[in-house]
């Protein structure tokens, strides 16, 4: 029965092109041969012919031009003229009957076939319309498959509309559609190590708070019992008037790229230790040699070795610093904190790179007693310094500042080089990151000082930043807590 409805209702054929003849020429036939059968048989009247060979037809040909397009329009209209000309010619109509009826079916003819056509050719037009809309929908559904990214999509009330493959691939598990967001994880998802609740997954925020996530790292695990590193991004999307009509939360597997850097970074631990005993070696062997030379009293040859000897100890900081970078990395840069004077520090500090650079100022020395790690707080020092001789290519003074402010010590290193652009302010504290093109080898180094800094500064829950204007110089300051006794 509704299978017999859906055949018979013209909308739930809109979109597809079978555009008949045979249906609406056959319907309208036996309609003409019903009507006639009623004239000459039941009726027995000849001229009973009446309104309702105007209606009818109107009705078919609305119906089957909305049905069968252009062609049952236009069928239907021609078959009722026909009949009318039939009608007119077989009723032995007086002349002046016959000019009014020709007039009128050429009135209704004319209507007719307008109506029949229009009808159609809407029917028509819609019916593109829908097939490349469909067509689209297609095109988007392949593209949607065959991403190499998962994806999920669900609606406003927070329903799941779509998943793609990739998504089972990752997840090693089907997500149904229909789910309702927030009710499961699917899958042990956690963030840092800390389980994610179901309605604090990326796509529940996205509905339930028009949250956004960028690049968002978690872990899953699969049922199969496999650890997979996933990256996520999920947004809600809005309709003209920012009312959210849905959210997609797109899913990158990065197992591959994590477990490369894991391996990357072991080696660079394991090749840093490596190389580390024998420079330790070399150092020993140097000192042990220039003893010994000096008895020769041979300047020169003492001279070349005091140059190996400042090589050595450039590459075993080299090396200290990649060391410290994996420590990082792997969160296993302890502090060793202990109360001493800053002031002190600092003046060491600057007394010792005064030695192979420029003049360096170091006014207020105040007594600043602080609690931190000693050895670290001077390598943040060195760096810091040793970056403003290095970007200072004029050799101009530097000067180095200390202030308490707030419970916290306040120390600033400034000079007058090459200064960073404001842009690259921020980034310049990131692992790796450096301004100046590392292949022209002006400013030689790897773009790790300033990275160890930040991250034994921020160790200290102190803060460092940095003040800088292009080509006249850079301020960088850092805070440390001063020891809790007032000093
Ligand atoms: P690098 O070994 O390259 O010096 P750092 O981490 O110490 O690495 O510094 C990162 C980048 O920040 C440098 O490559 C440089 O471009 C910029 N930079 C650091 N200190 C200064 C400074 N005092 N003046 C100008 N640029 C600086």
């Amino acid at each position: 029965m509704s299978r017999l409805f859906n055949y018979i209702n013209p909308i739930s054929h809109l979109g597809d092109r079978k555009y008949s003849v045979i249906i609406p020429f056959v319907f309208t036939l036996a309609s003409i041969i019903a009507s006639e059968y009623f004239a000459f048989n039941i009726a027995k009247d000849p001229l009973i012919v009446g309104l309702y060979v105007i209606y009818t037809p109107l009705a078919y040909i609305v119906y089957f031009a909305f049905r069968f397009g252009i062609r049952g329009g236009l069928i239907v209209s021609l078959l009722t003229i026909i009949y009318y000309f039939y009608i007119l010619y077989s009723r032995n109509f007086s002349g002046e009957q016959i000019q009014s009826g020709l007039q009128a079916t050429l009135l209704f003819g004319s209507v007719f076939l307008v109506l029949g056509f229009l009808i159609g050719w809407l029917k028509q037009t819609v019916d593109v319309l829908i097939i490349q809309e469909a067509d689209e929908k297609r095109r988007l559904q392949a593209v949607f498959h065959q991403l190499p990214i998962g994806a999920i999509l669900a609606d406003s009330a927070g329903t799941v509309t779509q998943v793609n493959k990739k998504v089972f691939e990752i997840f090693g598990k089907k997500i149904p559609l229909g789910t309702k967001v927030g009710k499961d994880t699917f899958v042990e998802y956690k963030e840092n190590d800390k389980f994610v609740v179901p309605n604090q997954t990326p796509l529940y925020l996205a509905i339930h708070s028009g949250k956004s996530l960028v690049d968002k790292e978690y872990t899953i695990k699969r049922p199969d019992g496999k650890i997979r590193y996933i990256q996520v991004n999920s947004s809600a999307i809005y309709n003209k008037n920012k009312k959210t009509i849905a959210a997609v939360s797109i899913i990158n597997d990065v197992t591959a790229q994590k477990e490369l850097e894991e391996r990357k970074d072991d080696f660079v631990n394991m090749a840093s230790h490596e190389l580390k005993t024998p420079l330790t070696s070399m150092k020993l062997y140097i000192d042990g040699l220039g003893i010994r030379l000096k008895d020769f009293k041979d300047d020169k040859t003492h001279k070349t070795l005091m140059g190996v000897k400042q090589q050595v100890i450039r590459l075993s900081d080299l090396v200290n610093n990649l060391l410290d970078v994996s420590r990082l990395q792997t969160g296993k840069l302890s502090l060793n904190k202990e109360s001493f004077r800053l002031d002190l520090l600092i003046s060491d500090a600057a007394e010792e790179l005064a030695q192979v650079g420029p003049e360096i100022v170091f006014k207020a020395k105040t007594k600043t007693l602080v609690f931190a790690d000693k050895f670290r707080l001077h390598q943040v020092l060195t760096n810091l310094i040793s970056n403003a001789i290095k970007y200072t290519p004029s050799g101009d003074v530097i000067t180095i500042n200390l202030k308490k402010e707030d419970g916290k010590a306040v120390v600033s290193v400034k000079d007058k080089g090459i200064g960073i652009p404001s842009e690259q302010q921020k980034k310049i504290f990131d692992r790796l990151y450096q301004v100046t093109d590392p292949n022209t080898k002006t400013y030689p180094g790897l773009g790790m000082g300033l990275y160890i800094s930040r991250e034994i500064i921020k160790r200290h829950k102190g803060k460092i930043w940095v003040d800088s204007t292009p080509g006249l110089g850079s301020t960088f300051y850092f805070t440390v807590p001063l020891v809790k006794t007032g000093n």
